[in-house]
Protein backbone atom coordinates (compact mmCIF):
# COMPACT_ATOMS: atom_id res chain seq x y z
CA UNK A 1 0.00 0.00 0.00
CA UNK A 2 1.15 3.42 -0.91
CA UNK A 3 0.97 6.12 1.37
CA UNK A 4 -1.91 8.01 1.43
CA UNK A 5 -0.78 11.82 0.67
CA UNK A 6 -2.86 14.15 -2.38
CA UNK A 7 -1.27 11.75 -5.09
CA UNK A 8 -3.06 9.25 -4.86
CA UNK A 9 -6.23 8.68 -7.70
CA UNK A 10 -9.43 10.20 -6.30
CA UNK A 11 -11.07 6.86 -6.89
CA UNK A 12 -8.76 4.87 -3.96
CA UNK A 13 -8.80 8.15 -1.83
CA UNK A 14 -12.54 7.66 -1.72
CA UNK A 15 -12.54 4.21 -1.03
CA UNK A 16 -10.23 4.58 2.04
CA UNK A 17 -12.74 7.23 3.07
CA UNK A 18 -15.36 4.92 2.50
CA UNK A 19 -14.03 1.62 4.41
CA UNK A 20 -12.63 3.97 7.24
CA UNK A 21 -14.08 7.30 7.95
CA UNK A 22 -17.17 7.56 9.11
CA UNK A 23 -18.84 10.81 8.16
CA UNK A 24 -20.93 14.11 10.82
CA UNK A 25 -24.48 14.22 9.48
CA UNK A 26 -23.64 11.45 6.59
CA UNK A 27 -25.52 8.76 5.77
CA UNK A 28 -22.66 6.95 5.24
CA UNK A 29 -23.68 4.00 3.20
CA UNK A 30 -24.70 6.18 0.42
CA UNK A 31 -22.17 8.47 0.50
CA UNK A 32 -19.83 5.65 0.12
CA UNK A 33 -21.61 4.65 -2.82
CA UNK A 34 -21.09 8.17 -4.21
CA UNK A 35 -17.52 8.82 -3.01
CA UNK A 36 -16.92 12.37 -1.17
CA UNK A 37 -15.44 15.20 -2.89
CA UNK A 38 -12.11 15.36 -1.31
CA UNK A 39 -10.63 18.55 -0.97
CA UNK A 40 -6.76 19.22 -1.01
CA UNK A 41 -5.73 22.90 -0.87
CA UNK A 42 -7.51 26.16 -0.47
CA UNK A 43 -6.22 30.17 -1.24
CA UNK A 44 -8.84 33.05 -0.21
CA UNK A 45 -12.20 32.22 -0.82
CA UNK A 46 -11.64 29.18 -3.30
CA UNK A 47 -10.81 25.54 -2.22
CA UNK A 48 -9.24 22.98 -4.57
CA UNK A 49 -10.48 19.40 -5.41
CA UNK A 50 -8.51 16.75 -5.63
CA UNK A 51 -9.40 16.49 -9.57
CA UNK A 52 -8.34 20.36 -9.57
CA UNK A 53 -11.40 22.17 -9.80
CA UNK A 54 -11.50 25.14 -8.31
CA UNK A 55 -14.22 25.89 -5.84
CA UNK A 56 -16.34 29.21 -4.14
CA UNK A 57 -16.79 28.44 -0.59
CA UNK A 58 -19.78 30.84 -0.17
CA UNK A 59 -20.01 28.77 3.21
CA UNK A 60 -16.57 29.32 4.86
CA UNK A 61 -15.81 25.89 6.20
CA UNK A 62 -18.68 25.44 8.40
CA UNK A 63 -19.42 29.24 8.64
CA UNK A 64 -16.05 29.76 10.19
CA UNK A 65 -13.38 30.39 7.51
CA UNK A 66 -13.57 34.58 8.49
CA UNK A 67 -10.06 35.46 7.33
CA UNK A 68 -10.11 33.20 4.60
CA UNK A 69 -8.12 30.37 3.25
CA UNK A 70 -4.04 30.10 3.37
CA UNK A 71 -3.13 33.01 5.67
CA UNK A 72 0.38 32.22 6.19
CA UNK A 73 0.97 34.52 9.43
CA UNK A 74 -1.64 31.76 11.16
CA UNK A 75 0.39 28.88 10.39
CA UNK A 76 3.66 30.54 11.26
CA UNK A 77 2.28 31.62 14.60
CA UNK A 78 0.88 27.32 15.30
CA UNK A 79 4.28 26.20 14.59
CA UNK A 80 6.16 29.01 16.69
CA UNK A 81 3.82 27.93 19.54
CA UNK A 82 3.86 24.42 19.50
CA UNK A 83 7.82 24.47 19.38
CA UNK A 84 7.79 26.82 22.23
CA UNK A 85 5.08 25.57 24.70
CA UNK A 86 2.77 23.02 22.75
CA UNK A 87 0.88 21.90 25.18
CA UNK A 88 -0.24 22.52 29.10
CA UNK A 89 -3.36 22.81 31.28
CA UNK A 90 -5.25 25.50 32.86
CA UNK A 91 -6.48 23.24 35.74
CA UNK A 92 -4.92 23.47 39.54
CA UNK A 93 -3.60 26.55 39.50
CA UNK A 94 -1.56 27.01 36.43
CA UNK A 95 -1.60 29.21 32.95
CA UNK A 96 -0.14 30.20 29.91
CA UNK A 97 0.83 33.39 28.30
CA UNK A 98 -1.48 32.61 24.64
CA UNK A 99 -4.51 31.91 27.31
CA UNK A 100 -4.26 35.30 29.35
CA UNK A 101 -3.58 37.01 26.29
CA UNK A 102 -6.63 35.91 24.29
CA UNK A 103 -9.02 35.99 27.87
CA UNK A 104 -8.18 40.06 27.67
CA UNK A 105 -8.16 40.53 23.88
CA UNK A 106 -11.66 39.03 24.56
CA UNK A 107 -12.69 40.89 26.95
CA UNK A 108 -11.59 43.93 25.49
CA UNK A 109 -13.66 43.48 22.30
CA UNK A 110 -16.74 42.07 23.88
CA UNK A 111 -19.61 44.78 25.01
CA UNK A 112 -20.11 46.11 28.45
CA UNK A 113 -18.80 44.11 31.22
CA UNK A 114 -18.38 40.90 29.45
CA UNK A 115 -14.94 40.57 31.28
CA UNK A 116 -14.39 37.20 31.69
CA UNK A 117 -13.78 34.09 29.70
CA UNK A 118 -13.98 30.29 30.15
CA UNK A 119 -12.45 28.52 27.16
CA UNK A 120 -12.96 25.26 25.67
CA UNK A 121 -13.10 23.20 22.52
CA UNK A 122 -15.83 23.99 20.45
CA UNK A 123 -19.09 25.83 20.50
CA UNK A 124 -20.48 22.48 22.09
CA UNK A 125 -18.49 22.15 24.58
CA UNK A 126 -19.03 25.86 25.44
CA UNK A 127 -22.58 25.13 25.70
CA UNK A 128 -22.50 22.59 27.81
CA UNK A 129 -20.25 24.87 30.09
CA UNK A 130 -23.09 27.69 29.79
CA UNK A 131 -25.58 25.06 31.04
CA UNK A 132 -23.73 23.92 33.92
CA UNK A 133 -22.51 27.44 34.46
CA UNK A 134 -25.90 28.76 34.82
CA UNK A 135 -26.99 26.10 36.92
CA UNK A 136 -24.52 26.90 39.43
CA UNK A 137 -25.05 30.36 39.21
CA UNK A 138 -28.40 29.71 40.72
CA UNK A 139 -27.78 27.03 42.85
CA UNK A 140 -24.70 29.34 44.53
CA UNK A 141 -27.14 32.28 44.94
CA UNK A 142 -29.33 29.99 46.97
CA UNK A 143 -31.95 29.15 43.77
CA UNK A 144 -30.85 25.38 43.11
CA UNK A 145 -34.41 25.44 41.47
CA UNK A 146 -33.57 28.23 39.14
CA UNK A 147 -32.81 25.48 36.90
CA UNK A 148 -34.84 25.34 33.68
CA UNK A 149 -33.48 26.31 30.34
CA UNK A 150 -35.62 28.09 28.00
CA UNK A 151 -34.79 27.33 24.21
CA UNK A 152 -36.13 27.46 20.69
CA UNK A 153 -37.27 24.71 18.36
CA UNK A 154 -35.31 24.64 15.22
CA UNK A 155 -32.30 25.58 17.13
CA UNK A 156 -28.99 24.76 16.62
CA UNK A 157 -26.51 24.95 19.68
CA UNK A 158 -23.75 21.74 18.93
CA UNK A 159 -23.71 18.20 18.45
CA UNK A 160 -23.04 17.15 22.40
CA UNK A 161 -25.61 15.66 24.51
CA UNK A 162 -26.01 19.07 26.58
CA UNK A 163 -25.94 21.35 23.49
CA UNK A 164 -27.88 19.13 21.47
CA UNK A 165 -30.79 18.96 23.97
CA UNK A 166 -30.45 22.71 23.60
CA UNK A 167 -30.95 22.48 20.66
CA UNK A 168 -34.25 22.59 19.16
CA UNK A 169 -33.97 20.19 16.04
CA UNK A 170 -36.50 17.09 16.58
CA UNK A 171 -34.50 14.93 14.61
CA UNK A 172 -31.23 15.21 16.46
CA UNK A 173 -33.42 14.52 20.06
CA UNK A 174 -34.95 11.57 18.18
CA UNK A 175 -31.34 9.59 18.85
CA UNK A 176 -29.83 9.45 21.68
CA UNK A 177 -32.88 10.17 24.28
CA UNK A 178 -32.81 14.18 24.11
CA UNK A 179 -33.23 16.25 25.74
CA UNK A 180 -32.13 16.01 28.84
CA UNK A 181 -34.59 16.83 31.53
CA UNK A 182 -35.41 20.95 32.05
CA UNK A 183 -35.07 22.35 28.95
CA UNK A 184 -37.88 23.62 26.94
CA UNK A 185 -38.21 24.60 23.46
CA UNK A 186 -40.37 27.87 22.21
CA UNK A 187 -41.60 28.78 18.53
CA UNK A 188 -38.45 30.77 16.37
CA UNK A 189 -38.92 34.27 15.14
CA UNK A 190 -39.06 32.93 11.21
CA UNK A 191 -41.02 35.53 9.65
CA UNK A 192 -40.66 34.06 6.11
CA UNK A 193 -41.53 30.19 7.20
CA UNK A 194 -43.95 30.80 9.68
CA UNK A 195 -45.14 34.03 9.29
CA UNK A 196 -48.43 33.65 7.45
CA UNK A 197 -50.43 36.46 6.84
CA UNK A 198 -49.02 38.96 9.97
CA UNK A 199 -46.80 41.60 9.36
CA UNK A 200 -43.37 40.48 10.87
CA UNK A 201 -43.19 43.18 13.39
CA UNK A 202 -46.42 41.88 14.39
CA UNK A 203 -45.15 37.88 14.22
CA UNK A 204 -42.09 39.04 15.92
CA UNK A 205 -43.26 39.94 18.82
CA UNK A 206 -46.18 37.30 18.86
CA UNK A 207 -43.19 35.15 18.89
CA UNK A 208 -41.37 36.69 21.93
CA UNK A 209 -43.63 36.73 23.88
CA UNK A 210 -44.33 32.85 24.20
CA UNK A 211 -40.97 33.33 26.38
CA UNK A 212 -42.57 35.25 28.41
CA UNK A 213 -45.72 32.56 28.49
CA UNK A 214 -43.07 29.68 29.29
CA UNK A 215 -41.56 31.72 32.17
CA UNK A 216 -45.37 32.01 33.94
CA UNK A 217 -46.21 28.65 32.79
CA UNK A 218 -42.76 26.91 34.68
CA UNK A 219 -42.35 29.57 37.68
CA UNK A 220 -39.65 32.65 37.21
CA UNK A 221 -38.12 31.37 40.40
CA UNK A 222 -37.47 27.74 38.48
CA UNK A 223 -35.74 29.62 34.84
CA UNK A 224 -32.14 30.25 35.00
CA UNK A 225 -31.59 31.24 31.74
CA UNK A 226 -32.10 31.50 27.61
CA UNK A 227 -30.54 31.12 25.16
CA UNK A 228 -30.78 31.73 21.42
CA UNK A 229 -28.55 32.92 18.30
CA UNK A 230 -28.83 36.55 17.57
CA UNK A 231 -29.55 35.35 14.10
CA UNK A 232 -29.95 31.63 14.14
CA UNK A 233 -27.82 30.23 11.26
CA UNK A 234 -27.90 26.34 10.92
CA UNK A 235 -31.66 26.83 11.37
CA UNK A 236 -31.90 28.09 7.87
CA UNK A 237 -30.45 32.18 8.48
CA UNK A 238 -33.32 33.12 10.54
CA UNK A 239 -33.38 37.03 10.93
CA UNK A 240 -35.43 37.90 13.55
CA UNK A 241 -38.50 41.12 12.75
CA UNK A 242 -37.22 44.12 13.99
CA UNK A 243 -39.64 43.62 17.40
CA UNK A 244 -38.09 40.67 18.46
CA UNK A 245 -35.05 41.16 20.69
CA UNK A 246 -36.44 44.28 22.19
CA UNK A 247 -38.61 42.24 23.30
CA UNK A 248 -36.79 39.31 24.91
CA UNK A 249 -34.71 41.67 26.54
CA UNK A 250 -37.44 42.87 28.24
CA UNK A 251 -38.79 40.04 29.41
CA UNK A 252 -35.48 38.71 30.64
CA UNK A 253 -34.77 41.45 32.58
CA UNK A 254 -38.30 41.37 34.25
CA UNK A 255 -38.53 38.36 35.24
CA UNK A 256 -34.58 37.89 36.30
CA UNK A 257 -33.71 35.32 33.68
CA UNK A 258 -29.90 35.09 32.50
CA UNK A 259 -29.81 35.39 28.74
CA UNK A 260 -27.03 33.62 26.66
CA UNK A 261 -26.36 34.81 23.12
CA UNK A 262 -24.83 31.84 21.36
CA UNK A 263 -22.43 33.59 18.98
CA UNK A 264 -20.78 30.83 17.03
CA UNK A 265 -21.68 31.49 13.57
CA UNK A 266 -22.72 35.33 14.36
CA UNK A 267 -19.67 36.43 16.49
CA UNK A 268 -16.55 37.74 15.28
CA UNK A 269 -17.88 40.13 12.32
CA UNK A 270 -20.45 37.71 10.76
CA UNK A 271 -22.88 40.38 10.86
CA UNK A 272 -21.08 43.86 10.52
CA UNK A 273 -20.58 44.15 14.25
CA UNK A 274 -18.15 41.98 16.57
CA UNK A 275 -21.00 40.52 18.29
CA UNK A 276 -24.31 39.85 16.58
CA UNK A 277 -25.65 41.05 20.24
CA UNK A 278 -24.27 44.08 19.37
CA UNK A 279 -26.31 44.36 15.83
CA UNK A 280 -29.31 43.25 17.62
CA UNK A 281 -28.59 45.66 20.46
CA UNK A 282 -28.85 42.93 23.17
CA UNK A 283 -26.92 42.48 26.68
CA UNK A 284 -26.52 38.82 27.13
CA UNK A 285 -24.89 37.62 30.33
CA UNK A 286 -22.61 35.04 28.70
CA UNK A 287 -21.92 34.79 25.01
CA UNK A 288 -20.94 31.51 23.35
CA UNK A 289 -17.48 31.54 20.88
CA UNK A 290 -15.99 29.37 18.55
CA UNK A 291 -15.88 29.11 14.87
CA UNK A 292 -14.39 32.57 13.59
CA UNK A 293 -12.85 33.57 16.86
CA UNK A 294 -9.72 31.26 15.44
CA UNK A 295 -11.09 31.45 11.79
CA UNK A 296 -11.19 27.73 11.99
CA UNK A 297 -7.63 27.26 11.85
CA UNK A 298 -7.40 25.51 14.80
CA UNK A 299 -10.70 24.10 17.35
CA UNK A 300 -11.13 26.57 19.85
CA UNK A 301 -14.42 27.99 21.55
CA UNK A 302 -15.54 29.56 25.00
CA UNK A 303 -17.97 31.52 26.93
CA UNK A 304 -17.59 35.07 27.66
CA UNK A 305 -19.31 35.83 30.97
CA UNK A 306 -20.30 38.99 32.76
CA UNK A 307 -18.68 40.25 35.78
CA UNK A 308 -22.21 39.62 37.61
CA UNK A 309 -22.10 35.60 36.80
CA UNK A 310 -18.41 35.48 37.14
CA UNK A 311 -18.36 36.70 40.22
CA UNK A 312 -20.28 33.89 41.78
CA UNK A 313 -18.88 31.28 39.84
CA UNK A 314 -15.25 32.48 40.79
CA UNK A 315 -16.46 32.35 44.62
CA UNK A 316 -16.40 28.12 44.25
CA UNK A 317 -15.16 25.53 42.71
CA UNK A 318 -16.57 25.20 39.44
CA UNK A 319 -16.24 21.67 38.80
CA UNK A 320 -15.84 22.00 34.61
CA UNK A 321 -13.43 21.65 31.93
CA UNK A 322 -11.81 20.54 29.34
CA UNK A 323 -8.11 19.09 28.56
CA UNK A 324 -7.43 21.22 25.76
CA UNK A 325 -9.71 24.60 27.57
CA UNK A 326 -7.46 27.43 26.59
CA UNK A 327 -5.11 25.26 24.47
CA UNK A 328 -2.13 27.03 24.16
CA UNK A 329 -1.34 26.47 20.27
CA UNK A 330 -5.37 27.28 19.79
CA UNK A 331 -4.84 30.54 21.59
CA UNK A 332 -1.78 31.43 19.84
CA UNK A 333 -4.29 31.16 16.53
CA UNK A 334 -7.22 33.03 17.31
CA UNK A 335 -5.18 35.74 18.83
CA UNK A 336 -3.38 36.17 15.50
CA UNK A 337 -6.95 35.79 13.85
CA UNK A 338 -7.95 38.79 15.58
CA UNK A 339 -4.66 40.70 14.81
CA UNK A 340 -4.97 40.50 11.37
CA UNK A 341 -8.67 41.37 11.99
CA UNK A 342 -8.31 44.29 13.52
CA UNK A 343 -5.41 45.41 11.49
CA UNK A 344 -6.95 44.78 8.02
CA UNK A 345 -10.15 46.15 9.09
CA UNK A 346 -12.17 43.14 8.28
CA UNK A 347 -15.08 43.89 10.56
CA UNK A 348 -15.88 47.72 8.63
CA UNK A 349 -15.11 45.55 5.71
CA UNK A 350 -18.33 43.53 5.73
CA UNK A 351 -19.85 46.61 7.17
CA UNK A 352 -19.13 48.88 4.73
CA UNK A 353 -18.12 47.07 1.54
CA UNK A 354 -19.06 43.40 1.35
CA UNK A 355 -22.98 43.43 3.16
CA UNK A 356 -23.87 45.70 0.77
CA UNK A 357 -22.52 44.03 -2.17
CA UNK A 358 -24.06 40.86 -1.16
CA UNK A 359 -27.56 42.31 -0.52
CA UNK A 360 -27.38 44.07 -3.86
CA UNK A 361 -26.21 40.76 -5.16
CA UNK A 362 -29.16 38.72 -3.56
CA UNK A 363 -31.99 40.84 -4.01
CA UNK A 364 -31.14 40.07 -7.58
CA UNK A 365 -31.26 36.63 -7.15
CA UNK A 366 -33.93 36.83 -5.33
CA UNK A 367 -36.29 38.08 -8.51
CA UNK A 368 -35.58 34.65 -9.35
CA UNK A 369 -38.90 32.59 -9.44
CA UNK A 370 -38.01 29.63 -7.54
CA UNK A 371 -36.39 32.18 -5.03
CA UNK A 372 -38.97 33.16 -2.02
CA UNK A 373 -37.11 36.21 -0.44
CA UNK A 374 -34.08 36.66 1.19
CA UNK A 375 -32.68 36.32 4.28
CA UNK A 376 -29.97 38.83 5.22
CA UNK A 377 -27.70 39.92 8.12
CA UNK A 378 -24.22 41.20 7.09
CA UNK A 379 -22.50 38.53 5.60
CA UNK A 380 -24.81 35.30 6.41
CA UNK A 381 -27.41 34.77 4.47
CA UNK A 382 -30.53 32.46 3.03
CA UNK A 383 -32.61 32.09 0.06
CA UNK A 384 -35.82 30.07 -0.08
CA UNK A 385 -36.89 28.40 -2.95
CA UNK A 386 -40.65 27.85 -3.27
CA UNK A 387 -42.97 26.32 -5.87
CA UNK A 388 -44.67 29.79 -5.70
CA UNK A 389 -43.21 33.38 -4.58
CA UNK A 390 -46.39 34.98 -3.71
CA UNK A 391 -47.52 32.56 -1.19
CA UNK A 392 -44.27 31.76 0.20
CA UNK A 393 -45.59 28.23 -0.38
CA UNK A 394 -43.33 25.35 0.72
CA UNK A 395 -42.74 22.34 -1.54
CA UNK A 396 -44.61 19.00 -0.24
CA UNK A 397 -41.35 17.29 -0.64
CA UNK A 398 -39.38 19.27 1.57
CA UNK A 399 -35.61 18.97 0.83
CA UNK A 400 -35.73 18.09 -2.44
CA UNK A 401 -35.39 21.49 -4.33
CA UNK A 402 -32.53 21.92 -1.78
CA UNK A 403 -30.54 19.43 -2.65
CA UNK A 404 -31.12 19.63 -6.08
CA UNK A 405 -29.78 23.30 -5.85
CA UNK A 406 -27.09 22.14 -4.01
CA UNK A 407 -25.88 19.21 -6.35
CA UNK A 408 -25.84 22.45 -9.12
CA UNK A 409 -23.83 24.24 -7.40
CA UNK A 410 -21.41 22.18 -6.79
CA UNK A 411 -21.39 21.36 -10.34
CA UNK A 412 -20.98 25.25 -11.14
CA UNK A 413 -17.89 25.04 -8.70
CA UNK A 414 -19.85 27.07 -6.21
CA UNK A 415 -20.50 25.82 -2.14
CA UNK A 416 -23.63 26.69 -1.19
CA UNK A 417 -25.81 24.92 2.25
CA UNK A 418 -29.06 23.91 1.76
CA UNK A 419 -31.20 23.64 5.25
CA UNK A 420 -34.52 22.11 4.07
CA UNK A 421 -35.29 23.78 0.64
CA UNK A 422 -32.73 27.25 2.23
CA UNK A 423 -29.64 27.76 0.37
CA UNK A 424 -27.44 28.90 2.88
CA UNK A 425 -24.67 31.49 2.22
CA UNK A 426 -21.62 32.57 4.65
CA UNK A 427 -18.68 33.39 2.45
CA UNK A 428 -15.32 34.26 4.03
CA UNK A 429 -15.34 38.02 5.56
CA UNK A 430 -12.69 38.87 3.45
CA UNK A 431 -14.31 38.29 0.38
CA UNK A 432 -14.62 41.22 -2.60
CA UNK A 433 -17.46 42.69 -4.35
CA UNK A 434 -15.52 41.16 -7.51
CA UNK A 435 -15.70 37.89 -5.60
CA UNK A 436 -19.73 38.57 -5.44
CA UNK A 437 -20.23 38.98 -8.69
CA UNK A 438 -18.47 35.57 -9.49
CA UNK A 439 -20.61 34.37 -6.68
CA UNK A 440 -24.08 35.32 -7.58
CA UNK A 441 -22.87 34.02 -11.77
CA UNK A 442 -22.50 30.66 -10.69
CA UNK A 443 -25.60 30.82 -8.13
CA UNK A 444 -27.86 31.97 -10.94
CA UNK A 445 -26.75 29.35 -13.12
CA UNK A 446 -27.44 26.94 -9.97
CA UNK A 447 -30.83 28.45 -9.99
CA UNK A 448 -32.19 28.10 -13.74
CA UNK A 449 -30.82 23.97 -13.68
CA UNK A 450 -32.74 23.25 -10.49
CA UNK A 451 -35.58 25.16 -11.81
CA UNK A 452 -35.69 23.17 -14.87
CA UNK A 453 -34.97 19.83 -13.16
CA UNK A 454 -38.28 20.82 -10.75
CA UNK A 455 -40.03 21.25 -14.15
CA UNK A 456 -39.14 17.82 -15.80
CA UNK A 457 -40.20 16.59 -11.63
CA UNK A 458 -44.04 18.32 -12.16
CA UNK A 459 -42.36 20.04 -9.04
CA UNK A 460 -43.59 23.75 -10.45
N1 LIG B 1 -23.75 26.96 18.27
C1 LIG B 1 -24.02 27.35 17.02
C2 LIG B 1 -24.89 28.53 16.81
C3 LIG B 1 -23.48 26.67 15.93
O1 LIG B 1 -23.77 27.05 14.69
C4 LIG B 1 -22.63 25.57 16.17
C5 LIG B 1 -21.98 24.80 15.04
N2 LIG B 1 -22.54 24.89 13.80
C6 LIG B 1 -22.39 25.20 17.49
C7 LIG B 1 -22.96 25.92 18.51
C8 LIG B 1 -21.55 24.02 17.81
O2 LIG B 1 -20.23 24.29 17.56
P1 LIG B 1 -19.17 23.10 17.34
O3 LIG B 1 -19.55 22.42 16.06
O4 LIG B 1 -17.86 23.84 17.30
O5 LIG B 1 -19.27 22.22 18.51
Amino acid sequence: MPPITNHLPTADLQALDAAHHMHPFTTNDELGDKGARIITRAKGIYLTDSEGNEILDAMAGLWCVNLGYGREEMGNVAARQMNELPYYNTFFQTTHVPAIALAKELADLAPGDLNHVFFAGSGSEANDTNLRMVRTYWAQKGKPEKSHIISRKNAYHGSSVGSASLGGMTYMHEQGGLPIPGIHHIGQPDWYAEGGDMSPEDFGLKRAQELEAKIVELGADKVAAFIAEPVQGAGGVVVPPSTYWPEIQRICDKHDILLIADEVICGFGRTGNWFGSQTMGIKPHIMTIAKGLSSGYAPIGGSIVCDEVAEVINACEFNHGYTYSGHPVCAAVALENLRIMQEENIVAHVQNVAAPALKEALDKLGEHPLVGGVNVSGLMASLPLTPHKESRAKFADSGTAGYICREHCFANNLVMRHVGDRMIISPPLIITPEEIKIFAERATKALDATYADLKDKDML
